[in-house]
């Protein structure tokens, strides 16, 4: 048996190029986003296997998730890296009173998905494969040009440039103090695109239940894949009935943070579309609860945020699922993915197939470790 010697921990801050905002910016709610604050874990055995994993925050929560992370860390170390389920459950006693959601789980994740990282790339196969995968690509879709401080021509501009480099769908956010602005932009985007391009609009929980009804409404005619977060993340009832009364599907469940919360919603019949984070939910452990839950329901499947992840769980989802094209990871690892034809492709590289930049490196704010390096 081989066993984790040594555990460390990095707070690494990933600077924008541009302040970022969504529709909780244009009610108010939050700041523009400058940064996004990442927790990577990585893990050496006394054989000499190694493993990265990551959990992420926005706008606040790094410092929380890293001194979690700290304090329970020490409990991997002399334990099989293999058990993988046990150790969830380990760390999660470690910190039991701090509860099993929120920041408390997202520090946990980052374990648990460097622990599979670990165990994939000691068999030599991807983590899509070693989960057993369906495809080697899934389709893709992007995010990252389609924010509401990006004028329309330029969402255009970004839209084209995306569909060239072969990633398929494009996503729009909405949720504006003035509902015909989204509109516009909606019907110029699709105009500019045309019809066979895939259309998402993101509302980012900014609409109440009569706003999202109305507007879901109005953007029947467009065929979009689907409509995210028209409602407050925790309104399972409200979202149940958007999901019941359109056409075009729901899609919702990014901002939850344990498969407990994404049971209720789908439960109720909250969403079409299920858009579990790994980070947030506590790792591909728990991530893999889920999807077992979701497919059981005939539900579609979205992963939020952290590509470099959840390609792989998307590849190993039974229905045919999406993944979110982000590029604002890409200056943290030395490998890039590859798009084409609409589809992100799983790389054959062991594990996740990441390894840090040394400009990752460089935006490392703080490190902790613990155990011996063999
Ligand atoms: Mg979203």
């Amino acid at each position: 048996m081989d066993e984790i010697a040594h555990v460390r921990l990095s707070s690494v801050v990933l600077p924008l190029r541009t302040p970022i905002s969504d529709a909780k910016v244009l009610t108010g709610r939050q700041r523009p986003m400058t940064e996004v604050v990442f927790l990577f874990a990585e893990i050496t055995t006394a054989g000499g296997h190694e493993g990265i994993g990551f959990s992420y925050s926005k706008r606040a929560g790094g410092p929380g998730q890293f001194a979690h992370a700290q304090e329970i860390a020490p409990v991997l170390i002399g334990e099989d890296p293999s058990d993988i389920g046990r150790l969830w459950t380990k760390l999660s006693w470690a910190g039991a009173s701090v509860g099993r959601s929120g920041l408390a789980t997202q520090a946990i994740a980052a374990f648990d998905v460097c622990l599979w990282d670990l165990k994939a790339r000691r068999a030599g196969l991807s983590v899509a494969k070693l989960l057993g995968a369906h495809r080697d690509s899934v389709r893709t879709y992007n995010t990252s040009g389609g924010f509401l401080h990006t004028p329309v021509e330029q969402v255009i501009e970004n839209a084209k440039a995306s569909v060239a480099s072969g990633i398929g769908g494009i996503k729009l956010k909405v949720g504006q103090p003035d509902w015909r602005t989204d509109i516009a932009r909606v019907t110029a985007v699709r105009e500019a695109l045309g019809e066979d391009v895939p259309l998402m609009v993101d509302a980012n929980q900014q609409w109440d239940r009569a706003t999202a009804m109305r507007m879901g409404r109005v953007l029947e005619e467009f065929g979009l894949v689907w409509i995210e977060e028209p409602l407050d993340a925790y309104d399972a009832q409200g979202h149940a009935d958007l999901a019941r009364s359109l056409d075009t599907p729901i899609a919702t469940g990014e901002m939850l943070t344990s498969v407990a919360e994404h049971v209720r919603l789908i439960d109720l019949g909250a969403s079409d579309i299920v858009q579990p984070d790994a980070p947030r939910v506590g790792g591909i452990t728990q991530f893999q609860k889920l999807a077992a839950y979701a497919e059981h329901r005939q539900l579609d499947l979205a992963p939020h945020f952290a590509m470099e992840i959840h390609l792989h769980l998307a590849a190993a989802y039974p229905l045919e699922p999406w993944v979110e094209h982000f590029d604002w990871l890409e200056p943290l690892f030395e490998e890039s993915l590859v798009t084409n034809g609409g589809r992100m492709r799983v790389s054959e590289r062991p594990g996740l197939g990441i390894t840090l930049t040394g400009q990752a490196r460089a935006w490392t704010v703080a490190t902790a470790e613990c155990g011996k390096l063999p």
